[in-house]
């Protein structure tokens, strides 16, 4: 039990870390640098540990950038203002993200600038065989190990992590919680202490510095444990903070 259990854990956590430190945070904000070969080498960790849920650095970089520029507007590729149901916002997300990795869709220079890709890798790591293979291993893991029942309901979520984690902050992190910046926008700080997400959840600190490596430290309990991996990879060299970006704790609580 505890294997399954751990497992689950694991993958939440390595999947999401991929998503909002390489995809959110570098392909989509450019809030630090790395050289093109440790890009790659970041390719390739997102992919083994997004696994069956791979997204497209440049797929999610485009998109995301879109919501910025349209946010709750309805050019907002994922907005709970006009989606009638979390259901539909999730089903639109991922036509238009499809389209723009495709790129059967058209789209501003402004959103694709400077986003990072590598189209080759993506072919493969999107591709079908890919995601049946990670698939395989996780049912493997589960025939294996999972001892009760009822861990078999944890299966189909690790299947789609990745939806489901953005689903989480663009849906109810623009429904409920808290603010610290007004905002045109209805983005909220969803959780005061995010254990859950990796410090996505402050999202309204987000709305407000788009650019800023830090979500979270504006109040005392905003603490973002990405941050802190990204204080820690920029200490020994494998990124460079774009300092200049970053908003001092003293600056944004006297915006808020
Ligand atoms: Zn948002
Ligand atoms: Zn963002």
């Amino acid at each position: 039990m505890y294997i399954i259990i751990g497992f689950f854990i694991a993958h939440w956590y390595l999947s999401l870390f991929f998503q909002t430190f390489f995809l959110h945070r570098y392909a989509a904000h450019k809030a630090f640098t790395m050289s093109k070969t440790t890009e790659k080498v970041f390719f390739v960790l997102t992919w083994i540990f997004q696994g069956s849920n791979y997204l497209s650095a440049y797929g999610y970089g485009v998109m995301h950038r879109m919501h910025h520029a349209f946010a709750d507007t309805p050019d907002d590729p994922h907005s709970p203002t006009y989606d009638e149901s979390i259901w539909k916002m999730m089903w639109k997300t991922k036509t238009i993200y499809s389209a723009i990795a495709n790129k059967t869709m058209k789209v501003e220079e402004r959103f694709t600038k400077g986003v990072p890709e590598w189209q080759a890798f993506d072919k493969f790591a999107r591709s079908i065989v890919s995601r049946i293979s990670w698939g395989a291993l996780y049912v493997l893991i589960y025939w294996q190990f999972a001892t009760l029942w009822w861990l078999w309901l944890l299966l189909p979520v690790q299947f789609f992590l990745s939806p489901i984690h953005g689903a989480i902050i663009n849906w109810f992190a623009h429904k409920y919680g808290y603010v610290n910046f007004p905002v045109k926008d209805t983005s909220k700080n969803f959780l005061p202490v995010d254990f859950l997400m990796m410090g996505e959840s402050y999202h309204n600190n987000h709305h407000k510095h788009g650019s800023r490596a830090n979500f979270g430290g504006i109040r005392w309990h905003e603490i973002d444990p990405t941050y802190y991996v990204i204080l820690l990879l920029d200490k020994i060299g494998v990124i460079q903070l774009a300092k200049k970006k970053e908003v001092s704790l003293g600056a944004a609580k006297r915006a808020a």
